[in-house]
């Protein structure tokens, strides 16, 4: 018998209607070569990372995974507010990985090549962007927040055309799963309801359990999906993160983050940051993510209205309320995240005012979002150009007057830290070290990096070069999708 080297294959998803999937083996590549393997996350999978770590022609699709069902996934998205039709192009689901103690993960390939839908594209990634891939969604885990995860990365030895050569490059994704609002949407053109409740019943049964059997599920999925949602776009504002494409293929039902393209970590506070070179209209900018990602959940919901009511007008209404809920709840997630980022755990009627004078101060200064916070932990006042005026003193000090509302200082400061990274991945420190890999094959810059990431609430040295913000000449101003 051949090895599985710790694979437990079991995959549902291809058990389903065959009209959410197209059975597509991945195009085997000249060359693979082991870039980068993540011996912790293949450990924690109950994988034999030594032995895989050696077997780059297992994530580049030359040799088949035992137990593997590879296929590609059809959905649908809303691209910029425009509906289209999709599905997977150049990422193939090779099936579900069990874990010993009973977890389900999707391993995929991105860049694994052609596709059924693949359209006009090649199926492949660069190594740039799925480097950057790596990079981010690992920061991301390490910063605590639900996302895909980055086993391997396997140079493929052979060049994708896009404004020039590059090399290629296949990124093997771990998921919770890839299902997402634009599948719902592609399941209810159908126009098929046995489709759509098998989809419904799939998707509970694989991230909801409490709620199978739930008198009305499409509602109870729908509650489910809003719920993990706010609790994602609130870790997001936590620490600056912009995903750059918040179109509704790239909106998990898992409450994952996913589909890492032109995405970026805000250094100034601004709500107006937008990266992405093709988000022209700012309609993906750091402050919109709330509201973009209610209108997602909107377009979601519609797919469910037939499931949820035969009454039409029963079905809008509940769904209605469901979604007019949104702010709310949104708005008292964000509170209390904020509250927990100054080190507060009651709760003071002058909160929100306190938050977002801060804000405001740091808008108008251009200070630094990650490190603000980090630099009020113990009270003093930071020092710093963005610090030195008459305004933020004077916050200080009703924020200092305030903290006498808590009961132990020290458990304030202890809550900063948990709350406010010291580092996250810069913009300008992540095209470094993407660039040492791409031009000089050198993934020392990348590991240092990754290696600092995994650990980004322990407290730094202010020197630290992670610590510090872009100067003038080293500002990244805008992000790629590299597709
Ligand atoms: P993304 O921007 O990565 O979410 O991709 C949007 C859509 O374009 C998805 O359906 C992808 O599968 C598809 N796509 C992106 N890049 C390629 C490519 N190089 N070849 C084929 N399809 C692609
Ligand atoms: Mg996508």
């Amino acid at each position: 018998m051949s090895p599985t080297y710790g694979f437990q294959f079991d995959n549902s998803y291809a058990r389903l209607p065959e009209a959410l999937f197209s059975l597509s083996a991945p195009q085997p590549v000249a060359k693979p070569d082991m870039v980068l393997f993540n011996h912790a996350l293949a450990d924690e999978l109950g994988l034999d990372a030594d032995a895989l770590a050696q077997q780059p022609d297992w994530f580049s699709g030359n040799t088949e995974i035992p137990g593997s069902t590879p296929l590609a996934q059809a959905y649908a998205g809303h691209q910029f507010g425009n509906l289209t039709m999709l599905g997977d192009g150049r990422a193939i689901l090779l099936g579900e990985h069990l874990t010993e103690d009973g977890r389900r993960r999707d391993i995929q390939l991105k860049g694994g090549g052609r596709t059924p839908f693949s359209r006009g594209g090649d199926g492949r990634a660069a190594l740039g962007p799925m480097l950057r891939e790596y990079v981010i969604s690992e920061a991301m885990h390490g910063l605590g927040i639900p996302t895909s995860r980055s086993l391997a990365v396997v140079a493929n030895g052979e060049p994708v055309y896009r404004d020039q050569p590059l090399p290629g490059a296949i990124l093997t994704r771990v998921a919770a799963s890839h299902l997402r609002v634009g599948t719902f949407q592609y399941a209810a053109a159908q126009q098929d309801p046995a489709l759509m409740d098998t989809l419904i019943d799939y998707t509970l049964h694989r991230h909801y359990p409490d709620q199978q059997g739930n008198d009305n599920p499409a509602l109870a999925l729908l509650d489910a999906v809003i719920a993990e949602q706010i609790a994602l776009v609130t870790h997001w504002m936590r620490v600056g993160f912009i995903h750059g494409v918040l179109n509704t293929d790239n909106v998990t039902l898992s409450g994952e983050t996913i589909d890492y393209g032109p995405c970026a970590f805000m250094d100034r506070y601004d709500q107006d940051t937008v990266f992405s070179s093709i988000d022209r209209q700012g309609r993906y900018a750091f402050g919109n993510q709330p509201a973009i990602t209610q209108w997602n959940l909107t377009r979601f919901a519609e797919t469910l209205l037939s499931r949820m009511d035969d009454d039409v007008d029963r079905a809008i209404e509940m769904a209605t309320e469901r979604l007019k809920g949104w702010s709310s709840t949104y708005d008292a997630s964000w509170l209390a995240m904020m509250r927990n980022k100054l080190g507060l755990t009651g709760e003071q009627a002058e909160d929100e005012s306190l938050i977002t004078d801060l804000l405001s101060l740091m808008q108008l200064h251009k200070a630094d979002y990650t490190n603000t916070f980090r630099l009020l932990i113990g009270g003093q006042q930071p020092q710093g150009q963005a610090y030195n005026n008459d305004a933020f003193a004077s916050w200080h000090a009703r924020w200092l007057a305030r903290l006498e509302h808590e009961g132990n200082v020290d458990d304030s400061w202890a809550r900063m830290r948990q709350n406010n990274p010291a580092i996250i991945p810069r913009n300008h420190q992540v095209e470094k070290a993407l660039q040492a890999a791409e031009e000089d094959g050198d993934l020392s810059v990348v590991n240092r990096l990754l290696a600092a990431l995994s650990d980004p609430y322990a407290d730094r040295d202010a020197e630290d070069p992670y610590v510090q913000p872009p100067k003038e000449d080293e500002v990244v101003c805008a992000t790629f999708c590299g597709t």
